[in-house]
């Protein structure tokens, strides 16, 4: 990368941020020159510990700190109002899943962007994952013949750190749906370079959601072109594996632990010429993210997971909700 380093703003002290998301914008070369928190002593302790120079409670402030991009990655139903900020303000942005609560708001953040002359990528992470991309580029290449059904493997156990809003805050956007299936979402999409049309869901309260937040789903989808893809996801399983497969005409991919944070997970291939384990070079998916979403910032190429992305795997996953609720098939209707 050239040209001088990228300057971040990050809005939200989170668990995403300290765990995976500041260190990989260094790594990819940024700056991260201020934090936004909410909350004025945890702000500044956060900032301590993650080395950020600055930081501040007021979204102005950290809008006009001469920063290039923001980060943000708070609780759901805030994303809306601080892209608007950060697109009003000339500053790209990378916003984390899903964008919004509903498609209309969404969509009025991609917009807003799109007018003010900015990136604006969505942190779907799984698309950087070297094994889902062996799943995608065998699939392309053609060497399962037709893909016919994928399955979706990604029922894990929420962390007692993170069993917070993701469990009890409707109004923040919880729900294993709103915060898995979305990955599903957009990771089928890639995968099968197809866009989904309807999707069947039944979800579950297995006693870890509050009171009418689901804790576990699991679905089908139709695709486009006629696949099906099958998910599985829940915060409530300790001892799951995770997976994607897909199987077509002429062969099956079978990828395995693939469905994580973490650059590990193999991908095999079994067709009549027997089983093939497809060479994997992991590497760390945000760092990944953050490097193409800062060379779209530079005016080359896009990031890996775009604005429309973001309102395409939320299409899906608010489409498996309303599914749920009516027990009916649901159509997929991204609106763009
Ligand atoms: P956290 O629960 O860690 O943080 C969310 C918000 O909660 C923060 O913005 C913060 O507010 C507030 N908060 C944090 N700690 C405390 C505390 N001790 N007391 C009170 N409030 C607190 O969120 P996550 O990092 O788990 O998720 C953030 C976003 O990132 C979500 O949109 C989620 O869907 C997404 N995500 C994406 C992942 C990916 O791989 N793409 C993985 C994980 C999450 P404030 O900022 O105002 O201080």
């Amino acid at each position: 990368m050239t040209g001088k380093p990228i300057r971040w703003g990050v809005v939200g002290a989170t668990t995403i941020g300290r765990e995976w998301m500041i260190g990989a914008m260094r790594e990819a070369g940024g700056e991260v020159v201020a934090l936004m928190s909410s909350d004025r002593d945890r702000g500044a302790a956060y900032a301590g510990e993650t080395g950020i120079p600055h930081a501040t409670t007021d979204l102005a402030e950290l809008l006009g700190s001469g920063i290039d991009a923001v980060y943000i990655a708070t609780t759901n139903e805030k994303h809306r109002a601080q892209t608007l900020a950060a697109a009003a303000a000339g500053k790209h942005v990378l916003c984390e899943k899903p964008l919004a609560l509903t498609l209309a708001d969404a969509r009025e953040m991609v917009e807003a962007c799109r007018r003010a002359g900015v990136v604006m990528g969505t942190n779907h992470h799984l698309r950087n994952a070297a094994t889902i991309r062996a799943l995608r580029d065998a699939v392309a290449a053609g060497r399962i013949g037709k893909a016919l059904f994928a399955r979706v493997f990604h029922a894990v156990f929420l962390p007692p750190h993170l069993q917070g809003w993701r469990i009890k805050d409707a109004a923040a956007g919880s729900g294993a749906v709103m915060d898995i299936t979305v990955h599903d979402a957009d990771t089928l999409r890639f995968v099968l370079g197809d866009e989904p049309v309807a999707v069947t869901a039944m979800t579950q309260q297995g006693g870890m959601g509050g009171p009418g937040i689901e804790d576990g789903v699991m679905g089908v989808v139709r695709f486009r072109g006629g696949a099906l893809a099958q998910f599985h996801d829940a915060f409530t399983t300790q001892y799951a594996t995770t997976g994607f497969e897909v199987h077509g005409s002429e062969g099956s991919l079978i990828g395995t632990g693939c469905m994580t944070q973490r650059p590990v997970g193999e991908v095999v291939l079994r067709t009549a010429q027997g089983e093939e384990a497809l060479t994997i070079a992991h590497e760390n998916l945000y760092v990944r993210s953050v490097t193409a979403f800062q060379t779209a910032v530079r005016g080359e190429g896009a990031p890996v997971a775009t604005g429309e992305d973001g309102i395409r795997s939320m299409a899906l996953a608010l489409a498996a909700l309303t599914s749920a609720s009516t027990g009916r098939e649901a159509p997929v209707e991204p609106g763009i």
